[in-house]
């Protein structure tokens, strides 16, 4: 299966890509505006970069939002 280069994911520890190897943190994080940040990851075991788009919720995101269930 392959993988996307580009992931959506919350911050904190993910497995790489490629070998699965856990990271715990991105080598590189850089705010894109104000609700976005993007973390570049660098796999010490294979050398698989990649990054992630962290989009952040605001309060009027949360209360617009529809319920996860019914
Ligand atoms: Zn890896």
């Amino acid at each position: 299966m392959a993988a996307s280069a580009i992931q959506l994911s919350t911050f904190g520890a993910l497995p790489c890509a490629q070998c699965g190897t856990e990271l715990q943190r991105p080598a590189w994080s850089e705010p894109v505006n104000e609700r976005q940040v993007r973390h570049l990851w660098n796999c010490r075991d294979c050398g698989y970069v990649f990054e992630t788009m962290v989009f952040f919720c605001t309060e009027a995101d949360a209360v617009s939002a529809p319920p996860l269930a019914a």
